[in-house]
């Protein structure tokens, strides 16, 4: 498995922003984190001077914005991550605050909510996540119909990406869960995985070591479902942080959009600099004050429009500051999901309605 930044690592990028880090403070101006901490190069000296700023990177969404503003191409985001790997390697985190995203991310992978259904000679699977199929449960089905109409012998995979552990620096239990989830498919013959998370995209996409990863947004591209109302008004595009590097994906995604008929508004934070939602990392678990910053950044910007995401974690986030919809809602469901009347559940009925996804699938109910 490879990582983007092995805690043997640390010293090294630790060095290179040190040495790189002009101070310009293009980083800065965009992050409330690094407004409080100071410029990287601030915080890598700090590091290298007295080791310490291991566990202040937990209040870093790991969004990667700064390493994409950063005009000397700093490896900042593999920095940050480096240093929760540190931190948690020697002990010094407490899990305290991270116990309810633990337990969601290991219910994801319990025998209660795993499914591998996979038709023999299958060598596709959709891969919805956890979050989608609870939050947009109608939306989930449609896709899933549609889906299986226009990929043969689709397979189903319902687990968890582990994502939460990753970005926590718990980099055994990742590599061994996600490590587990990997070897099972790769043995059921799953050449590729079918994401409608942006956030299993990022993992798969780089821990999938040989398997393929596409965005279902690929597959509605290629086979447009049918008949949804046109929708007027305009709209701001957010990008989610895993999507930040991927430039096709973010066109595609704008395309996509304005087929619905919305117009999506340029703005100076458009594509690969949107700003975090404020989910990224718990850090909001930590620091709320940040998350709140990051999320009326995008209210900010979005003056008055409806933002339109990919990503249901931002959906919940964005939807505290500002009118959020998810493009798979809008693609299946246009007016009930600009009238917000399509449902959205909360809180425990979200596990319900994700046992319901499972149960569907296991005994072909439409
Ligand atoms: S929160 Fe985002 S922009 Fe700020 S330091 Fe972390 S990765 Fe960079
Ligand atoms: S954008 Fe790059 S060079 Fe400028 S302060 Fe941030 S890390 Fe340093």
């Amino acid at each position: 498995m490879t990582h983007d930044a092995p805690t043997e690592d640390l010293q090294e990028l630790a060095r290179r922003i040190s040495e790189g880090c002009t101070e310009c403070r293009s980083c800065q101006f965009r992050c409330a984190f690094l407004n409080e901490h100071g410029a990287p190069k601030a915080l890598a000296d700090r590091f290298l001077t007295t080791g310490t700023g291991r566990v202040v990177a937990f209040e870093c969404s790991l969004c990667g914005l700064c390493a994409a503003v950063c005009p000397m191409g700093l490896p900042l985001k593999a920095f940050f991550l480096a240093m929760r790997r540190a931190a948690m390697d020697a002990g010094r985190v407490s899990l305290i605050p991270y116990r309810p995203r633990l337990n969601y991310e290991r219910f994801g992978a319990s025998r209660v909510m795993e499914l591998f259904q996979i038709p023999p000679g299958a060598d596709t699977v959709f891969f919805p996540g956890c979050t989608f199929p609870g939050n947009h449960p109608e939306t989930a089905r449609a896709l899933l119909d549609h889906l299986r109409e226009h990929v043969p012998d689709l397979g189903l995979v319902l687990s968890c990406c582990f994502k939460t552990s990753h970005d926590l620096g718990r980099r055994e239990y990742f590599e061994r869960r996600f490590g587990r989830l990997k070897a099972k498919l790769k043995a059921m013959g799953v050449k590729t995985v079918l994401t409608a998370c942006p956030n299993c995209f990022g993992v798969f996409a780089q821990y999938g070591d040989g398997l393929a990863v596409r965005t279902v947004y690929d597959v509605l591209a290629e086979n447009p479902p049918n008949g949804g109302t046109a929708l007027r008004g305009t709209a701001i595009v957010h990008t989610p942080c895993p999507f930040r590097v991927h430039g096709q994906i973010q066109e595609r995604i704008r395309l996509m959009v304005a087929d619905t008929g919305l117009e999506p508004q340029k703005t100076r934070q458009d594509g690969s600099l949107s700003p975090c939602c404020g989910e990224g990392g718990g850090a909001g678990l930590l620091r709320p004050e940040f998350a709140a910053a990051w999320g009326e950044k995008t209210a900010k910007k979005a003056a008055g429009n409806v933002v339109v995401t990919s990503c249901a974690g931002c959906v919940n986030f964005l939807s505290q500051h500002v009118r959020t919809v998810h493009l798979l809602d809008l693609i299946f469901h246009p007016a009930r999901t600009m009238a917000g009347s399509l449902p959205r559940p909360r809180g425990l009925a979200t596990y319900l309605h994700r046992l319901l996804f499972k149960w569907r699938a296991v005994f072909n109910l439409r």
